[in-house]
């Protein structure tokens, strides 16, 4: 059975990140038996220099048309000047918006050999399970009017607008009750109820869907602010946090550091249903490009292939599979392997991009 990825590298150690992923494909192509069909193509910064644009219709195509696609990450310092249509971001907001990727899912999980990495103490976040459910296609960073404008007295006015109706609401409280009760079946909804309208109907639509169609998941709802507070105090007290599009890049950043690092944390978006069955799904790691180590061959890419077990789980419903990827994963972490990025003691050499690449090929190998 064909199934088709489309990898779109980007910039600064996304290609860097990326390759390992390609060699774990070609792992499950040539080892399992699976006929993963891949193809590249740019996207950002790479896409700009290449086409004038960070996302071309031509690749936009192939991203509507494809099973699943991968993503590195876009950005970086060479581009921080160009108008902001043409900024690579634009490109990563183009694709979440045309492929009406809606919800964002982010877990921060914690692997018991990094553990002592976290920032908070070991009992505090050893065990971690979370999964946030960000809105993706909507709200603040697509809300109109928006712009910046002359203001009456002198002066200029930024301005953006959180904008989000019952329909956006309820789609991506749906993904979240769905998720929960795959999991520990407990969402907990943030938002700013209290000082925002878009907040105040936010909590509305998410009881109501709650009480008509997931009354058997536990529903409770917190402010976005208290939630921060709540996710560096006592993180365990949650499974699944559903919350919009600005809360949510926030959050899911805080709850990164539970885990030591950006290095290590994956995502996916996924949208409606296709014809064929699967979703429309982007899988990308919650990094950016990372321009400070880009080109040294030193960044974590374990990010980047958790977020290719993501997309065998939820794109291709090879859960077990995933999970073969994710135990070999956690088995090289457990033998001390570590990126710079996790690296705590002074001296000892840390692993580099590919190394890591191989130490992962190694344990996938001793499962066959
Ligand atoms: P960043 O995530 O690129 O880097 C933050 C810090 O984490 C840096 O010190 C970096 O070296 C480190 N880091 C990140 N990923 C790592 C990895 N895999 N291994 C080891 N260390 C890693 O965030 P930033 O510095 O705020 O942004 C840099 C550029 O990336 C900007 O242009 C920004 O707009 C863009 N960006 C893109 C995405 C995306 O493509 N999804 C997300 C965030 C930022």
């Amino acid at each position: 059975m064909k199934r088709n990825l489309l990898i779109l590298p980007g910039d600064g150690i996304g290609p860097e990140v990326m390759e390992q992923v390609v060699r774990i494909v070609d792992w499950f192509n040539n080892k399992k038996g699976f006929d993963f069909q891949v193809e590249q193509d740019l996207v950002g910064g790479a896409a700009y220099d290449s086409n004038g644009v960070p996302l071309s219709d031509e690749t936009l195509e192939k991203a509507k048309r494809t099973d699943a696609v991968l993503l590195g990450a876009v950005g970086g310092p060479l581009y921080d000047q160009l108008d902001f249509s043409l900024k690579p971001e634009r490109g990563l907001l183009k694709l979440r918006k045309e492929l009406d990727l809606f919800a964002n899912l982010r877990p921060a999980q914690c692997f018991d050999a990094l553990t002592h990495f976290s920032s908070l103490r070991p009992e505090i976040i050893s065990g971690l399970d979370i999964m946030i459910v960000r809105e993706a296609t909507s709200g603040i960073y697509f809300g109109e009017p928006r712009g910046i404008i002359e203001s009456d007295s002198g002066g200029r006015v930024g301005i953006n607008t959180n904008r989000y109706t019952t329909e956006e609401i309820r789609r991506v409280a749906r993904s979240a009750f769905e998720l929960a009760r795959r999991r520990y079946n407990k969402v907990c909804s943030m938002e700013k109820a209290n000082v925002m309208e878009s907040g105040v109907l936010w909590r509305e639509e998410v009881t109501n869907l709650h009480k008509e169609e997931y009354p058997d998941v536990e529903l409770s709802h917190m402010y976005a602010d208290a939630g921060a507070m709540e996710l560096v105090r006592f993180p365990k007290q949650f499974d699944v946090i559903v919350t919009d599009n600005l809360f949510g890049d926030l959050l899911s950043d805080c709850a990164a550091m539970l885990t030591g690092s950006l290095g290590m944390l994956p995502s996916a978006t996924l949208g409606k249903i296709k014809k064929s069955g699967l979703p429309y799904a982007m899988y990308e790691p919650v990094h950016g490009s990372a321009p400070d180590i880009a080109g040294k061959g030193i960044a974590n890419p374990i990010a980047c292939i958790l977020s290719f077990a993501m997309a065998l789980r939820y794109s291709f419903d090879l859960g077990n599979e995933a999970e073969i990827l994710e135990t070999a994963i956690e088995s090289v972490l457990a033998d001390g392997v570590r990126t710079a990025d996790l690296m705590q003691e002074k001296n000892k050499a840390p692993a580099t991009t590919n190394e890591m690449g191989n130490c992962i090929i190694s344990k996938l190998n001793e499962t066959l």
